[in-house]
């Protein structure tokens, strides 16, 4: 089997065994990179002289017996990752000359893992879209279909990873960016708790959101790099000082008697018949492997999308403040003063998107529209968590659909925001709650992949991750490779 279709833990095995070098697999992968890139445009940097030099210690250190699981694996990272010295561009005009002076902690940590970075990945900007269309990079095509949209925002992750043009990358996930585009390419994307993964070096979009986790072929890879990934960062005030598990250990654990939520309003409108159709049938998988399924409702998670769409924004509008043309990124030609500098720099080096959250988030924390609107979401917000809180007292995970629909094609949904904020319609609810959540390929509707939600309790990563890898032991919907890209 060529190496690009083999897993990180076939990888692995491979590497340990001598049948091929770190040396050899970057190369074969850099050249796929080459070839593949222009048509789907997921690489913003190739790191190649930069990931040969890794793969040749990580060589060194296998030689010497010093190897770890993940030493000598190539990865991709999302362009919102700070990586030292070299562009770290976020999707943006605004970052597109930053090279960034340090690692940020996922980076640093997979480095020290043994993984060979290959390069940078393209992303909606500031990681703000549904479908990579937002970036200033262009957008990526997917795989499957190239006039189809990847999903966004760690569209350029999802596609690299789906072609396999890289065996694994991270992605970030606000309100969806790993598990929407894991779910249009047929891959298997987990976003952890809120505070697992450190966000120090993890370019910020709305902080009480955001989190890193992977885009991988399956739940076992997954598993096996968010073990690296996962655990306390003192750089980083919300990362969670608990000891991470051994998610490659605990994935084994069988689904037989598993308490699984069906969200009711997971299953109304909105739902595209096929797609719903692909995850009643995953959901007979687990019936048969012996997890008992109940419904349960949430009904406060109808008012998610509009939560969300006040609390990032206004979160957005602050973190984004930094970028003034003065400290780092673009600024514009021949200021006339400092206000003329800001202005100009900040309307040159954002994109529409991005201008539109920094409005609506200025907006709702306003003197005036503060309670109206900032302080209401985060009551609803308040109210979305308890809905969780009491279906996790009957249930021990919940199941459902990760998008209404499979991908769209490129430029359908991009002059009307309010659709492309529904895609996230089933994502937003585990972010606003802090929830570990995955996405599984459960099925292909007109040749394209449809994704099935798992999401669990605070911290229960490894029952998320064996409740996919038990289904996928069963199914081999994510085995299957977009034609053209074997
Ligand atoms: N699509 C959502 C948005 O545009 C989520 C993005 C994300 O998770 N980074 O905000």
């Amino acid at each position: 089997m060529s190496p690009h279709l083999k897993s990180v833990a076939e990888l692995s095995r491979g590497l340990a065994a001598r049948e091929f070098s770190s040396v050899e697999l970057t190369r074969h992968f850099l050249a796929r990179i080459e070839a593949g890139n222009p048509r789907l445009n997921a690489f913003v940097t190739v790191c190649a002289e930069r990931s040969l030099a890794e793969a040749a210690r990580a060589d060194a250190a296998i030689a010497a017996g010093g190897a770890g699981p993940l030493t000598g694996v190539p990865l991709a990272h999302k362009d919102i990752f700070c990586t030292e010295g070299v562009l770290t561009t976020c999707g943006s005009r605004m970052l597109a000359n930053f090279v960034s002076p340090y690692d940020a902690t996922v980076v640093s940590r997979l480095a020290a893992a043994g993984m060979v970075t290959l390069g940078k990945l393209n992303m909606d900007e500031f990681a703000m879209g549904s479908s990579n269309e937002t970036s200033f990079f262009g957008p990526v095509r997917n795989p499957w279909n190239e006039a189809f949209v990847p999903g966004g925002s760690s569209g350029g992750s999802a596609a690299a990873v789906a072609a396999r043009l890289a065996p694994v990358a991270t992605g970030t996930d606000t309100g969806g960016s790993i598990r929407q585009p894991a779910a249009l390419t047929g891959l298997t994307g987990i976003k952890p708790t809120y505070g697992r993964v450190s966000r120090y070096g993890m370019i910020a979009f709305a902080s009480s959101l955001d989190q890193a986790g992977v885009l991988a072929l399956s739940a076992e890879d997954a598993a096996l790099v968010l073990e690296a990934m996962a655990g306390f960062d003192e750089r980083d005030s919300t990362s969670v000082d608990a000891p991470v598990p051994s998610y490659r250990a605990e994935i084994e654990r069988p689904v037989r008697g598993l308490k699984v939520g069906i969200i009711r309003e997971f299953f109304g409108e909105g739902l595209e018949a096929r797609t719903g159709a692909a995850v009643q049938a995953a959901l007979d998988v687990y019936r048969r492997l012996g997890a008992e399924l109940v419904e349960v409702s949430l009904p406060n998670l109808a008012l998610s999308v509009p939560t969300y769409y006040v609390v990032a924004p206004a979160e957005c509008s602050s973190n984004l403040s930094r970028f003034d043309g003065v400290r780092f990124g673009y600024r514009c030609e021949d200021p006339r003063d400092l206000l003329d500098l800001y202005t100009r720099s900040r309307g040159e080096g954002f994109g529409p998107e991005v201008k539109r959250r920094i409005m609506t988030g200025t907006y709702v924390l306003s003197a005036g529209y503060y309670d109206a609107y900032y302080l209401k979401a985060q009551k609803v917000r308040s109210l979305i968590n308890e809905d969780f809180r009491r279906a996790f007292a009957e249930v021990d995970v919940l199941i459902g659909p990760t998008a209404p629909t499979p991908a769209f094609e490129l430029g359908a949904k991009m002059d009307d925001p309010i659709t492309m904020y529904l895609n996230d319609i089933y994502t937003i609810g585990a972010n606003l709650a802090g929830l570990p959540a995955l996405s599984a390929p459960c099925g292909l509707v007109d040749g394209l992949p449809v994704g099935l939600q798992v999401i669990g309790p605070h911290f229960a990563e490894s029952r998320v991750l064996a409740a996919a890898h038990a289904y996928q032991r069963e199914t081999d919907w994510h085995l299957k490779v977009p034609a053209g890209w074997e």
